[in-house]
């Protein structure tokens, strides 16, 4: 057994110190590095794997130098400047050339095999740096020891790099530095016991003990530098990344266009206000939904850049407006929530106050002036619900009773809003089946010519029998339709039926048929058409697809795209219910229809109201200069048949006329054979002798 033949004296033990601390922040440094290296590829790595092995090749170096200083073999010493260089670059180049190979392709067993290649690395740069140490004596060398510490070092190192890049425990990191320390130190002790110096008495001369501390405290130094470099540019790419982290976390959190808080951070704090409700007897929270009323109308009447701005007022204003205790996000599109902590209701009264005043307030954007309005739902915890999900939906619940009530913005949960979501809910569900269970009918309402009463075509209106409710209005189950989907199925349904009926009346009589806005964004309408047309043998000029401003308005491009498909058929156009929407003259100049139906609503104060009139004969005038013929809807009255007699109308429905009826109640009369034949004009001969009208020949 050999013994180091070093003496441990005063003088020393700061150097072996000084190369400890130097060895310890030298492996922190580089495992830190190489940690950097593996989350990175490419040049990035090669650049961090760079700089992993100017830390790990210096600090191992300057460890063993400043070691090689501490050890006092009894005779003096000089150092082979050439050698002592090259045993630098041997563990710079080396230590890089392990840990690339540590993280290079194919894994495996790579992390190991690189960390033995490191392990050699420290030790060829030990004995070539003890090559360049030159000691007056005779120096031998125990192969055993020389050995064994080329393993320790491997061994370590190799158990080390594995642990810093395959990270199987959550201290792996510190177990990698804590091996990598233990490599060199357990390399330099052993390599240390493998070389006895016997000093030769003769020579005396040698370096100055001071000048070999000062050389040790140099390398020291320039080591630490080297290693503080290393750190300082994980440093700032630490912080560069902890930035960008912070960065995608705000956009993670907040609404990319107006900055406020986003869905994911509403519910966040919903769940911990909750929390908070629970813990804190007495405490309240309230969930507000706002949907903006008329938002669409800005994007699609002054475009997208004017609806964006009028998200930011709106978004400035909330943000403004929430006090402490009160949260205000945007949960996309025009749908923004709040969040309200009380304990007094006359608190979230307040709020509810504040937000639907400002909500109310005019938008200026850019040269306009708007108001957008909005609906508001609430709901309350534990009252209306235990968490949140059942909060954030019956707030919804209570949003939509508002949208539906033009004489309320704001609405408060209640529980008989449930009922009415259930029920609907059932119903939805009820009509996927309706077309199977063949509850589906339908109706054909008569239109007719205002000068001479003759019949001119029907229009075709669903009706569904519910097994349970009896008769339900279209008005009620078509937008469940539309919500669901089924309106695909049903409107194909409602346009086979009414052309197989239609192309069994041969008196040519036109046959209307109502489109869903949901039928133009889906299905490929014309081709659809098309199919049904060639099926049921109906001549394409006898069917006329009716429908209203609102399709155009939600998607104009592929409305109008589609339009054209179906008129390029041969099929006619008619818009409905003209004179709801908001932009009918818009709507007029962007397609050429062939009908204008005049929405009932005209009709029903045309006898009272001179407006109305005004607006009736205005429509007609239109229609006349823009050559389409207009049908006014829902005349119930002689009166009113003879107004549009007089003021020049071209066609005419409703229960006056004719009530929608099944194809069956409609007065049939004889076809050019005197058999059964196509349904035709039903008015009593009392309504056609009072309006003046001549019978059909
Ligand atoms: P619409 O297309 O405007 O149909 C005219 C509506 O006015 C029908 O209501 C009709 O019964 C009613 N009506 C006709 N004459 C008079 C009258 O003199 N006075 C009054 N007060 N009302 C009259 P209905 O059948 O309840 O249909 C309502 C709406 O449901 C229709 O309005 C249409 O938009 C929609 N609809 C009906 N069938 C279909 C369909 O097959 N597909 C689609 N997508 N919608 C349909
Ligand atoms: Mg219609
Ligand atoms: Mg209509």
């Amino acid at each position: 057994m050999r013994v180091i033949s070093c003496i441990v004296t005063e003088h020393n033990l700061w150097l072996v110190l000084l190369a400890a601390l130097m060895c310890v922040t030298g492996c922190w440094v580089t495992i830190g590095l190489l940690d950097r290296a593996r989350k990175t590829v490419g040049v990035q790595m090669r650049g961090w794997l760079f700089l992993t092995a100017v830390a790990a090749g210096s600090s191992v170096w300057c460890t063993h130098f400043i070691a090689m200083l501490a050890y006092q073999p009894g005779a003096p010493i000089t150092f082979d400047p050439a050698l002592t260089m090259i045993s630098l670059v041997i563990a710079m180049v080396g230590t890089g050339a392990g840990f690339g190979l540590a993280l290079g392709k194919g894994r495996g067993l790579a992390p190991e095999w690189g960390g033995c290649a490191v392990g050699l690395a420290i030790s060829a740069m030990h004995y070539t740096g003890m090559m360049a140490y030159h000691v007056a004596g005779i120096v031998e060398w125990d192969a055993f020891y020389v050995i064994a510490s080329v393993l320790i070092a491997m061994a370590f190192s190799s158990v080390a790099v594995g642990h810093a890049t395959r990270r199987p425990y959550r201290w792996s990191h510190y177990v990698g530095i804590g091996l990598l320390v233990l490599a060199i130190v357990g390399l330099h002790f052993t390599a240390m016991a493998a070389v006895a110096v016997t000093p030769l008495s003769f020579i005396t001369t040698g370096t100055n003990p001071d000048i070999l501390e000062a050389m040790a405290v140099a390398v020291a130094v320039v080591g630490l530098i080297v290693a503080a470099t290393g750190f300082a540019s994980y440093l700032i790419d630490e912080r560069g990344r902890l930035e960008s982290f912070e960065r995608l976390q705000h956009l993670a959190l907040n609404d990319a266009l107006t900055g406020l808080a986003n869905r994911v951070s509403f519910n966040d704090r919903l769940d911990h206000e909750i929390e908070r409700a629970r813990e804190d007897q007495g405490t309240m929270t309230a969930v507000i939904v706002i949907d903006l009323d008329r938002f669409k109308e800005i994007n699609d009447l002054r475009g997208h850049a004017a609806g964006d701005q009028a998200l930011k007022i709106i978004a400035r204003r909330l943000a403004k407006l929430a006090g402490d205790g009160e949260f205000v996000a945007r949960l996309g599109g025009d749908e923004f929530a709040a969040i309200k902590r009380f304990k007094d209701q006359n608190d979230l009264l307040g709020l509810v106050s504040r937000l639907e005043k400002s909500l109310f307030e005019p938008l200026r954007i850019d040269d306009f002036e708007t108001v957008t309005g909005a609906s508001i739902g609430v709901a309350v915890y534990p009252r209306d619900g235990a968490d949140r999900e059942r909060l954030v939906s019956n707030a919804d619940l209570a949003m939509y009773r508002a949208k539906n009530d033009v004489t309320r913005a704001v609405c408060f949960y209640e529980s008989a809003m449930d009922e009415t979501a259930r029920a609907r809910r059932a119903l939805a569900t009820d009509l996927r089946q309706a077309i199977d269970r063949g509850e589906l009918s339908l109706h054909y309402q008569v239109q007719t010519s205002v000068q001479t009463g003759a019949t001119c075509g029907y229009e075709a209106l669903l009706r569904w029998t519910h097994p349970v409710h009896g008769m339900v209005p279209p008005a009620e189950f078509i937008p469940i339709a539309e919500e669901n989907g089924s309106i695909l199925s049903i409107g194909e349904w409602v346009l086979r039926t009414a052309c197989r009926q239609a192309a069994s009346w041969d008196n040519g009589h036109k046959i209307a048929v109502n489109l869903s806005p949901v039928q133009f964004a889906h299905a490929n309408l014309a081709t659809l058409v098309h199919q049904i047309l060639v099926e049921t043998g109906l001549s394409p000029k006898r069917l006329e697809l009716e429908l209203t401003e609102s399709t155009i308005v939600a998607d104009k491009v592929r409305t109008l795209h589609v339009l054209r498909q179906i008129k390029a058929l041969g099929v006619t156009i008619a818009i409905d219910d003209f004179g709801t929407g908001y932009s009918s003259l818009d709507t007029l100049r962007s397609f050429p229809f062939d009908k204008i139906k005049l929405d009932r609503s005209f009709m029903a104060d045309v006898e009272r109201s001179p407006q109305a009139k005004a607006i009736i004969r205005a429509v007609l005038t239109l229609g006349r200069s823009l050559d389409i013929p207009v049908l006014a809807e829902g005349v119930e009255t002689h009166v009113q048949l003879t107004i549009l007699q007089v003021e020049g109308c071209n066609e005419a429905q409703g229960y006056f006329l004719g009530r929608p009826k099944p194809i069956d109640q409609i007065v049939l009369i004889g076809g050019p054979d005197g058999q059964d034949g196509p349904p035709a004009f039903e008015a009593p001969a009392r309504m056609r002798a009072a309006a003046g009208w001549r019978s059909p020949p």
